[in-house]
């Protein structure tokens, strides 16, 4: 048999469960997850490799109409990719109807240059009539080359996903090293992770309006990493949200973080975080460009 690989796109409206997805078949986090949409706003790459293939996964920003810059850029950066890549696989959600939001994404979806394969997520809490009408409407919205149902949750259906992939993928040598499951940068994992538990910890609008940027990550004499991160927010008001009562809540989320960043790295991490205003930083190319390296 010929060793198969290729480039991926997990793409989709905004909450779909994308970042789930490429969490759980390439068997690491990643992706930061959350019920929060637009939580993604780079896009992350993931690598899955068998002896047979390797596919390489680009969980993209969920495609939107967006409302400031810094959805234009996580917007631009999703069509970007979509160009990059040998297959696509359009991630919808089971058993919702799709609405406006999901024509948004197809419309996004119908120039790309490559197969479409549709992913029927989240099957887990659809019945297989719901799911499969979910399946028909989207095939309505935008033709798919074929459709396999998933769940992001339990790992229902990933193995005639990954072989419904492979199959599509066109024959070449494996990109990456088999041991590694991304290549993006430590710092950049980091800052996810940090990203995801100030989400976690805070509530509505907040977390559209926080960035976590990396000031210094540094191996120290005692094998431990220190990790100085800065939490930007817009608003006074936020700061006072993110730091909490006598700074409880800030300490949580580092505890928090702290936790996943060293089950991640595989070392001890001293995480110390800071938090400050920084004026409509979503509505600045270059903040934006700043706090989101990638
Ligand atoms: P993304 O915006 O498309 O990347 O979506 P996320 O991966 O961040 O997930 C959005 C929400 O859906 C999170 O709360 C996930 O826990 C949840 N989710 C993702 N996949 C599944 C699934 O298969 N079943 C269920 N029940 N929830 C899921
Ligand atoms: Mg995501």
């Amino acid at each position: 048999m010929p060793h198969r690989s290729g480039f991926v796109a997990l793409a989709g409206r905004p909450n779909v469960g994308k970042s789930t997805l490429l969490n759980r078949l390439i068997g690491a986090k990643v992706a930061a997850v959350s019920p929060v949409p637009q939580t993604t706003r780079t896009v992350i790459r993931g690598i899955l490799t068998r002896p047979d293939a390797q596919i390489v996964f680009l969980d993209l920003p969920g495609l939107h109409a967006p409302r400031h810059r810094l959805g234009e850029v996580m917007v631009d950066a999703a069509r970007r990719a979509l160009g990059e890549v040998d297959l696509v696989a359009w991630v919808v959600e089971a058993g919702a109807s799709p609405g406006p939001e999901e024509r948004i994404a197809a419309d996004a979806l119908r120039g790309a240059p490559v197969p479409i394969l549709l992913v029927v997520n989240k099957v887990d809490r659809a019945t297989p009539a719901a799911a499969e009408t979910t399946a028909r409407e989207a095939a309505g919205l935008l033709p798919v080359a074929e459709t396999v149902t998933v769940s992001a949750q339990t790992g229902a259906g990933f193995p005639v996903l990954v072989e419904r992939i492979i199959a599509r993928l066109p024959e070449g040598p494996a990109y990456y090293p088999e041991e590694m499951v991304t290549d993006q940068p430590e710092q950049f994992l980091v800052r996810e992770l940090i990203r995801e538990q100030a989400i976690h910890q805070t509530r509505q609008e907040l977390p559209h309006a926080l960035a976590v940027e990396i000031e210094e990550f540094a191996e120290r004499d005692n094998g431990v990493t220190y990790v100085r991160a800065t939490l930007h927010v817009e608003k006074p008001s936020q700061k006072k949200i993110v730091v909490g009562r006598g700074g409880k809540r800030l300490r949580a989320i580092g505890a928090a973080a702290r936790a996943g960043v060293e089950a991640l790295l595989g070392r001890k991490v001293y995480l110390d975080l800071w938090v400050t205003v920084t004026p409509d930083w979503r509505e600045k190319p270059a903040l934006i460009r700043g706090f989101h390296p990638e």
